[in-house]
């Protein structure tokens, strides 16, 4: 008998197993219907001995110390900042849009100061803030929205800015200096052995069982356990009664080449040519040394897997349909796919060490059964 079945590996799911396990001495079965640990963080070497991504370019980058300070029992660091270039009329430019940016592709000579009144010059004005576009139009103006923005949110999304939610795009992130670090988090680090180490080394206490290649259907009415949590996609769950929740999805194209190194950075966007968005190259990520390089391509598309939930207003009212279902039942709902969010990794983390304090809370509540009987 198992005190809890988790449904998916990934983040969610192995978080609160370990938890579960280590610290309430649980029995924990932790399923997963594809063949591996990690969910989309997972990462493995491919046929060249390089370690790669299989569903995507994942960095890792928190703010907050505790998510942080909790995977840090699970693996040693490897300090990375991401970087990101845009590729534009013949040019690679640091995105986000910084003084070298603007400086490069007007052939310009601005200061920090004069490039805030440069983005207040072309800003346009607009009196009601709805849409994706309206919000980059605002910012910085319509050169640059058609430059960076539009071309890549249709690629990205098969929709047009104007058609998205202006929370999308709630902030343009723009930088009056040099900086062209990716991201301003206070931790970014790689696992130094990758993703699917850690995991491993998270769910190797003893009171974890994995089961990998099983659906949680094929196994719900006959294995005992006394409570689920549910990480994979919340419409599933409940049998799409009310429909589908609808995603983005992403087709990923891999390639070795036989050289060190491709490209002038971790990852390049393709905002206006090309089907694919961006392209990553895997050993800036993981520091990896080898005289070939794997790079990943990626074509968004409208089938396969559930990667990014599509922010419109009718999928957030679909959505609370659904999470009144959940929120009425005895199981917990964590994770990206469960709470329909585009969650970032240390997101989830933060989400099921949550909810490992709230389950701890219900069950110190919560008289044991022979308390009774007394
Ligand atoms: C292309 C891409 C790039 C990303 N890059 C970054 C990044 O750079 N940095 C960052 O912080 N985050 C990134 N993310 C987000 C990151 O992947 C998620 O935050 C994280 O993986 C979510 O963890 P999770 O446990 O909620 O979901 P998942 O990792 O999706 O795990 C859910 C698991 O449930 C399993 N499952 C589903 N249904 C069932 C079922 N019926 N039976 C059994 N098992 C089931 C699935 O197989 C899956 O393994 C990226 C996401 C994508 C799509």
């Amino acid at each position: 008998m198992f005190d809890y079945l988790i449904v998916g590996a990934g983040f969610a799911g192995s978080i609160l197993a370990e938890r579960l396990a280590a610290v309430e001495n649980k029995k924990v079965l932790l399923l997963d219907k594809r063949n591996h640990i990690g969910g989309n963080a997972y990462d493995h070497y491919d046929n060249d001995g390089i370690l790669i991504h299989k569903y995507g370019p994942h960095i890792f980058h928190t703010n907050s110390k505790e998510v942080f300070e909790h995977l840090s029992r699970f693996t040693e660091w490897r300090h990375y900042q991401h970087k990101v270039l845009a590729d534009l009329d013949g040019q690679q430019v640091p995105i986000p849009i910084n003084l070298t940016t603007i400086n490069t592709l007007y052939n310009l000579d601005l200061s920090s100061t004069e490039l805030d009144g440069f983005f207040a010059s072309k800003g346009e004005n607009v009196p009601q803030v709805r849409t994706s576009e309206d919000v980059v139009v605002k910012a910085v103006g319509r050169d640059l929205y058609n430059k960076f923005f539009k071309g890549y949110t249709q690629k990205q999304w098969d929709l047009d800015p104007s058609e998205l939610d202006a929370s999308v795009t709630a902030r343009v992130p723009t930088r009056v200096n040099k900086d062209d670090r990716y991201f301003t988090d206070t931790y970014q680090s790689m696992p130094l052995h990758g993703y699917t180490r850690m995991f491993e080394k998270m769910l190797s206490h003893p009171n974890i069982k994995v089961m990998l290649n099983t659906d949680y259907h094929e196994i719900v009415e006959s294995i005992p356990f006394t409570k689920m949590i549910f990480t994979g996609p919340v419409d599933e769950y409940f049998d799409y009664c009310y429909g589908k929740l609808p995603y983005r999805s992403i087709n990923f194209k891999f390639e070795t080449l036989d050289m060190a190194k491709f490209q002038n950075t971790g990852t390049i966007n393709y905002p206006n040519d090309y089907q694919f968005t961006r392209i990553t190259e895997f050993k800036y990520l993981t520091g990896q040394k080898h005289h070939k390089t794997s790079l990943v391509y990626e074509f968004p598309t409208a089938k396969g897997d559930p990667y990014y939930p599509i922010p419109r207003p009718e999928n957030a009212e679909l959505y609370k349909k659904y999470k009144s279902l959940a929120d009425a039942s005895d199981t917990h709902f964590v994770g990206r796919l469960a709470t329909y969010k585009y969650y970032n990794m240390d997101q989830v983390v933060a989400q099921a060490l949550h909810t490992f304090k709230k389950i701890q809370a219900e069950t110190a509540d919560k008289p044991e059964a022979d308390e009774f009987i007394a």
